[in-house]
């Protein structure tokens, strides 16, 4: 598992154990952090190697997860060459040591091959509408040109590949300072700090529960054709950004107001994914409400803040 210390990672390492499978955690945590691993250490089924994707990896596995690249805007923004590269060389080294093993291979795509979509709600067969040149292109054709790759590989050199198209997930363990606008909210709206909305905010986004997502991922590795995907994985439940606030603030009993602030540049206006082929492919659906989800996400922050404050 590349980016297993992260937020998504750490969730799937939690349940490929459960189910008794040994996992090595790769990670060069730049965002991700020995908290979300911390409970695993002792438990003979895990180990964890320091290492970065952009450098060939020798180890002997039977299925490679590729989960590592900063997922945030603010993070992926932050060294925006070292994001393209671990996209790009990332893949690469992880589809070579899948060549070299002749095993399954999974890619952590994302909802930003579709750029800022013409086509809602987003099917696998939509292009996208992604610029090329601007401060979000280092993530999105990143993983567009990871994309490439992995179906190349399999054209070229028939390793089995498994492409899951994430969209917005959430839960405990997301990162608190990472910009992203669940954990912002949740982050201010404990602090009754003023909640930042950008734009207007009925820019609409579609947040799947981060256990529901593990779900998607786990059983795109259990299928046995040798090519999966792309199959979009997301909760297509879509709400304006506005909506998101409002939530928050009720189910925090929140003292926070509203701060709208610009919109950064090609922030896509909608996005919603079309996951008939995760239930025709996968028998898969979220099941978890936002509302729901949200509950759980706050009280983990409502643990986790007054650590950091300390700290
Ligand atoms: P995250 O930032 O919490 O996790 C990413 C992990 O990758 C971190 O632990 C980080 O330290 C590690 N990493 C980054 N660069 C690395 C490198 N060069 N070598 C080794 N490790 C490296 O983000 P996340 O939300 O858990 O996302 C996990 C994956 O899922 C990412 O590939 C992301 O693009 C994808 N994804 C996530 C979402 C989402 O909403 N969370 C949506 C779409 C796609
Ligand atoms: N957003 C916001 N306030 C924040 C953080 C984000 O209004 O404090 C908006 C952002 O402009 C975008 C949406 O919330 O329209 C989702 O942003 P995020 O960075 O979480 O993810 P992405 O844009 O990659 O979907």
């Amino acid at each position: 598992m590349t980016g297993g210390a992260g937020f998504l990672g750490s969730h799937l390492i939690d349940r490929l154990l459960d189910q008794g499978h040994e996992v090595i955690c790769v990670d060069n945590l730049f965002t991700g952090t020995k908290r979300n691993i911390d409970h695993l250490h002792g438990n003979p089924l895990f180990e964890f190697m320091r290492h970065d994707v952009t450098f060939p990896l020798y180890v002997e596995v039977d299925e490679i997860y590729n989960l590592a690249c900063p997922a945030a805007p603010l993070h992926y923004q932050h060294d925006p060459v070292q994001t393209t590269k671990t996209s790009v060389h990332g893949a690469i080294n992880m589809l070579g040591l899948a060549k070299r093993l002749n095993c399954k291979t999974l890619q952590a795509s994302t909802s930003e091959v579709y750029g800022d979509p013409n086509t809602h709600p987003q099917v696998e067969e939509y292009w996208g509408n992604v610029n090329p040149v601007g401060p979000r292109s280092c993530y999105d054709e990143g993983k567009r040109c990871a994309e490439t790759l992995f179906f190349d590989y399999w054209r070229q050199h028939d390793i089995k590949i498994k492409v899951a198209r994430i969209f917005n997930t959430y839960g405990p363990r997301v990162h608190h300072a990472d910009g992203r606008v669940v954990s912002n909210f949740i982050v201010q709206a404990l602090q009754d700090k003023p909640i930042t909305i950008f734009g207007d905010g009925r820019q609409t986004r579609s947040f799947c529960y981060v256990d529901d997502l593990v779900e998607g991922l786990l059983r795109m590795m259990e299928t046995d054709t040798s090519v999966t995907g792309p199959i979009n994985l997301g909760n297509p439940d879509e709400f304006s950004i506005r909506q998101l606030a409002e939530m928050v603030v009720n189910l925090t009993d929140s003292k926070s107001s509203i701060d709208r602030q610009a919109l950064p540049p090609d922030d896509p206006r909608q996005r919603k994914p079309d996951i008939s082929n995760a239930i025709d492919v996968l028998g898969w659906q979220p099941e978890v409400l936002l509302e729901d989800g949200l509950i759980k996400t706050v009280e983990y922050f409502r643990e986790l803040l007054p650590t950091l404050r300390t700290a």
